[in-house]
């Protein structure tokens, strides 16, 4: 099997150890052979980005819209494949997969016109005789961590955008997924990118991670990923003064109330519960239903869950793939087990499948007659795993889905505009969503959240210039 390797100042580098990527669907089936650098390699890498930045700065808007354009086009030609490749590789459906690569290609292309519009403004000054100028400059070079949830989304919506504004990058995803980074970079390293504009450094957290937090020279570190490791690239950062941007997990609410129409309830809950494995940062991890509907809801659900094909990702016809791997699905067993403790009623599911092939299946498992106190509703669990939380009108419903200490999404499943326009402003939480699934969003607005969810400017859209560039305010007198 051939190795993959790194990609450090135009060059395709080895590493000093490798990561065989296994298939979670079938544990037999090894993606992938990925090169894992070392922490000198990636400096080598940041040195690259370093003495890129200035060339890159001064490119023309048409330079950068073109290999931008190039990258998003050959994504979106190659979806099918890509799709493959990662629902093979992190267990979403094929379905799912193929949504996601769409989705990379067309944030390529968004940001590919972006390029040519970086905004900025000119001001008469205060003082006669005097213009302001307010610019949009690079901010150099940037530190692109990712999750393994979303293997080629999440990359693409750091990457286009830092490339737009004119920065340099090194990018490192996470050790789960380095097939599609791999695949995405091979791609990118064709756009006609000058040498050392973007690296891919594939390795541990600890190592290769770590290389870019603390390095001088990385001006700005953006991150997606759990709660804990954010707080240390947080700190690591900030103390040295580099610009940080965070996203971190969830525990969104899915209000219900008496007046939903049931069906579309029930079909919000579940996608936004349990597809992707339940693996999605915006997941619905919390039903809060009232009384009225509870008992309705509660049986349709299970219905549902029953119902839904657990299996191999990239079967036909399959609706929730395996679990990504053996340490997350210890973690969803814990606390399946914390919720049972915790006087919880496991209504259905939360059982380890057999399938055809070794993979990590878990029936989609839903929780009734809980508190919002449980640990099983205060921590993210990152698997499918749901709890209905009953309450008695909506303003209980609305207390309970703000008393957490995330705020990435949040929805409502309702008929009354008073009740919909009144949680839209109420909800203490980035994104929100009426009558649909909390997780599902466009990749043209800005992405994501509050309190414990995200630090910093937001992401995507015409937001990610806030991130990805610094503005200069310049005075002429004339
Ligand atoms: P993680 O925090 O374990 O890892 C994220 C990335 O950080 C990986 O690339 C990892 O190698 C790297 N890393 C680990 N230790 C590091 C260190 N010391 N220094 C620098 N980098 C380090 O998260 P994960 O398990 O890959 O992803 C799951 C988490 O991501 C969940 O909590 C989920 O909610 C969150 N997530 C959030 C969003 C969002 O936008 N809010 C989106 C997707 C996933």
């Amino acid at each position: 099997m051939a190795l993959n390797r790194n990609y450090i100042a135009g060059d395709w580098v080895d590493g000093v150890d490798v990561n065989r990527n296994l298939n979670p669907s079938n544990t037999n089936d090894v993606v992938g052979e990925y090169a894992r650098a070392s922490r000198a390699q990636a400096e080598t890498a940041i040195e690259a980005a370093s003495a890129a930045a200035p060339g890159w700065a001064a490119a023309t808007p048409q330079q950068r819209a073109d290999a931008l354009d190039m990258i998003g086009s050959e994504i979106l030609a190659r979806k099918d494949e890509l799709g493959k490749l990662l629902s093979r590789e992190e267990g979403k459906t094929l379905p799912e997969g193929v949504g996601e690569a769409m989705r990379a290609g067309q944030i390529f292309r968004f940001f590919a016109a972006e390029a040519v519009r970086v905004p900025g403004e000119k001001l008469a000054s205060t003082r006669p005789g005097v213009d302001v100028e307010i610019t949009r400059e690079p901010v150099g070079v940037v530190g692109l961590i990712t999750p393994w949830n979303f293997p080629i989304a999440i990359p693409a919506w750091k990457i286009a955008p830092a490339l737009a504004y004119g920065n340099c990058i090194v990018f490192k995803p996470a050790d789960l997924v380095p097939g599609c980074a791999w695949a995405l970079t091979e791609i990118i390293a064709r756009s006609g990118l000058p040498k050392g504009v973007f690296n891919l450094v594939m390795g541990r957290g600890a190592e290769v991670g770590e290389a870019i937090l603390n390095s001088p020279k990385v001006a700005a570190v953006s991150f997606t990923g759990s709660v804990e490791t954010g707080r240390k690239v947080a700190l690591a950062a900030v103390s040295r003064g580099a610009k940080v941007q965070l996203e971190m997990g969830g525990k969104n609410p899915m209000v219900v109330l008496d007046d939903a129409d049931l069906g579309t309830a029930v079909g919000a809950a579940v996608n936004g519960a349990f597809f992707s494995t339940g693996q999605r940062c915006t997941a619905s991890s919390r039903l809060i239903v009232t009384a009225g509907i509870h008992d309705r809801f509660v049986g349709a659900m299970v219905e549902k869950l029953k119902a839904l094909k657990v299996d191999d990702a990239l079967k036909a016809g399959t609706e929730i793939g395996p679990v990504v791997d053996q340490s997350q699905l210890d973690q969803d067993m814990r606390y399946i087990e914390i919720g049972r403790r915790e006087g919880a009623t496991l209504a259905v599911g939360g059982e380890r499948l057999n399938r055809d092939t070794p993979g990590f299946y878990l029936s989609p498992a839903l929780f009734t007659g809980t508190t919002n106190q449980m640990r099983i509703n205060r921590e993210e669990i990152f698997g499918p795993v749901a709890s209905v939380v009953r309450v008695k009108d909506y303003d209980e419903a609305l207390a309970v889905a703000n008393d957490t200490d995330f705020g990435l999404s949040s929805g409502i499943c309702t008929t009354s505009l008073k009740y919909a326009s009144h949680f839209k402003r109420n909800s203490q939480a980035g994104m929100v969503m009426v009558n649909l699934p909390t997780a599902g969003v466009d990749y043209h607005v800005p992405f994501g959240g509050r309190k414990g969810s995200s630090y910093g400017p937001r992401e995507q859209g015409r937001y990610a210039a806030e991130f990805y560039t610094t503005v200069k305010t310049a005075y002429t007198m004339a």
